[in-house]
């Protein structure tokens, strides 16, 4: 349902709960997040935002972070199948808005090549594809755009690395996502009103469109990895 991310020199996680705060207004059923610090540190519940602030310990240290309000579409709202969904060696997490039509296929030939699911979500199927698919490619935003290759349906989604701990990629068909511009940091939503405490300098993401987020800024790519011009926008908006 809703979508936060930052990459940036502050801790995630309390900035990622603020963002969720101003998404709770579009209704959900669970929340989560996930940092990256040394590996991915994740906490989800069901329930509400200020619930998700509650499990989170004080302590909650690393500058790159995802979250996520849930709608559940697939399988049970429940504390396992709130989103960030991660591969089974921890390496990818996700959070995703939208329906992944071909996800029971997807997880009965993953799970033939062992992955392990932890959740009934469709979402989950993308933690295993990518995590796959990175062991082989270059970069993250190469293996998240192979691996949606083989995805049919709608997703918004951001995606941490805990192999690649200074960016976080995005792409969306279908489901909104919006990219915030900071100074020495970068924001991701999927919808402006999680971004505008923070900046006013946005770009929108078009279907079809995958976005790398880093500390310096970003960079926007088709399907097929031709990079794309993007002028930001100022949002005019009362936070
Ligand atoms: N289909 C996903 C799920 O059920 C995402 C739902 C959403 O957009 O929040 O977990």
């Amino acid at each position: 349902c809703g979508i936060v991310a930052y990459v940036g020199p502050k801790d995630a996680a309390p900035i990622l709960l603020e963002g969720l705060q101003r998404l709770e207004y579009r209704g959900y059923d669970s929340a989560g997040l996930a940092v990256l610090n040394k590996g991915i540190k994740t906490r989800k519940v069901k329930g509400r935002v200020a619930d998700l602030a509650s499990a989170v310990p004080a302590r909650f240290k690393g500058g790159i972070g995802i979250g996520h309000t849930r709608w559940a579409t697939h399988g049970v709202p429940s504390d396992v199948n709130a989103h960030p969904h991660l591969d089974s060696s921890e390496r990818i997490a996700v959070v995703h808005n939208g329906i992944i039509e071909n996800a029971d296929e997807l997880r009965a030939k993953l799970t033939a090549d062992g992955a392990e699911f932890a959740s009934e979500t469709d979402t989950e199927v993308l933690a295993h594809l990518i995590a796959r698919t990175v062991k082989d490619t270059d970069t993250l935003a190469d293996a998240v755009r192979t691996a949606l290759k083989s995805v049919v349906g709608t997703y918004g989604i951001a995606v941490l690395d805990a192999e690649r701990p200074g960016e976080v990629v995005v792409a969306r068909n279908g489901s909104p996502i919006v990219l915030g511009i900071g100074e020495k940091e970068m924001f991701a939503a999927s919808d402006v009103a999680a971004l505008v405490r923070y900046t006013r300098q946005v770009v929108h993401l078009e279907d079809g469109e995958l976005a790398v987020l880093d500390s310096d800024g970003f960079h926007t790519f088709t399907m097929d990895a031709r990079e794309t011009a993007k002028e930001p926008l100022t949002v005019d908006w009362d936070a």
